[in-house]
């Protein structure tokens, strides 16, 4: 359904006089998300991960790589001929609040996308908005409310509504959960794990919430400074991980006793800036096995297993210490 081939996107936020400054937040990825599948991408704040998910639906310009949707290349669509891409591809936002127009109620809300692409006016949308917001588990008596009326939980399935007006295949969900209370949270993903199934659509779901991921999704991609360099099974992925950051972001998560990672050293540091990754593998300043081979080569992307990639210069070593 998607497929991301050696993406990359770089930012110029170079300011007059000042020399060339280029944020490199994504770096030649790869990623394929088949029909009907769920595939979390995960890592720190400042990884990409929502660029990835940005670019995807060429939100952002990509600098280099394509981007396949259904079969077709998307990487140069004129912003004039996006509308088909609109139609089979939708995201939501990590905060309803800002995603709504606090100006329109909800019926508008929802309505916009089914106004600029089909035909449908007057009772006949009306009706449609109201089967969507059934679908979500909103009643009518919500059509005439405006956002600050709905609670945040609320506010989510609005966006969510609106998300699948079209029939879309694919949706991209940043952090649809991330800014809502716990209780509100639980209610979302379990209603998005049932929308997947019964719609069955393709999500790329982006989080820092290795719980929510676990439930939600059956492949894991790992994110580290605009490079993945974990791929594979979400149970592989999160009882065996290979990768020492992968390692570290799973033993901070409190998990029930018997599925818990063992023995793995927690992160240390923040981030480097994408402005100026390190050499070699990107992760070595923060990783504990960083070796001199480390410095001076950055890994290549192989295969552990057959749906187990990582891109570690010593992912057997590692696995077997
Ligand atoms: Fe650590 Fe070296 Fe593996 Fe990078 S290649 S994750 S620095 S051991």
């Amino acid at each position: 359904m998607l497929e991301l081939r050696n993406l990359s996107v770089h930012f110029d936020v170079s300011k007059r006089g000042k020399g060339k400054t280029i944020v490199r937040a994504v770096n030649g990825i790869n990623l394929n998300i088949g029909r009907g599948e769920a595939v979390a991408l995960v890592g720190e704040s400042g990884s990409g991960k929502s660029t990835v998910g940005k670019a995807a639906l060429r939100l952002v310009d990509t600098t280099d790589g394509h981007i396949l949707l259904d079969g077709v290349d998307i990487t140069h669509l004129e912003r004039g001929r996006q509308m088909p891409l609109r139609r089979k591809a939708q995201m939501v936002f990590q905060d309803p609040h800002s995603a709504l127009n606090p100006r329109m109620n909800i019926l508008r809300s929802v309505a916009e996308p089914l106004i600029l692409h089909t035909a449908l006016r007057g009772q006949a949308l009306t009706r449609r908005v109201i089967e969507l917001l059934e679908i979500v588990g909103l009643q009518a008596q919500f059509l005439y409310r405006y956002q600050h009326e709905l609670s945040g939980g609320q506010k989510q399935r609005v966006c969510i509504a609106r998300a699948i007006a079209l029939n879309p295949d694919l949706l991209v969900l940043d952090e649809p959960t991330s800014a809502l209370d716990v209780s509100v949270q639980a209610q979302i993903l379990e209603f998005l794990k049932t929308l997947q199934s019964d719609l069955g659509l393709t999500f790329l779901f982006i989080s820092h919430n290795l719980a929510v991921v676990r439930y939600l999704c059956s492949r894991v991609a790992v994110m580290y400074l605009g490079r993945i360099v974990e791929e594979g099974a979400t149970e592989t992925v999160f009882t065996t991980p290979k990768h020492p950051y992968t390692q570290a972001l799973l033993s901070a998560v409190p998990w029930p006793e018997a599925t818990q990672p063992k023995g793995h050293a927690p992160l240390v540091g923040d981030i480097p800036s994408p402005v100026n990754p390190p050499s070699g593998c990107s992760f070595h300043t923060r990783c504990p096995f960083a070796r001199e081979r480390c410095r001076a080569e950055a890994p290549t992307w192989r295969a552990l297993a057959p749906d187990h990639l990582v891109a570690c210069h010593f992912a057997e070593d590692l696995a077997a210490s």
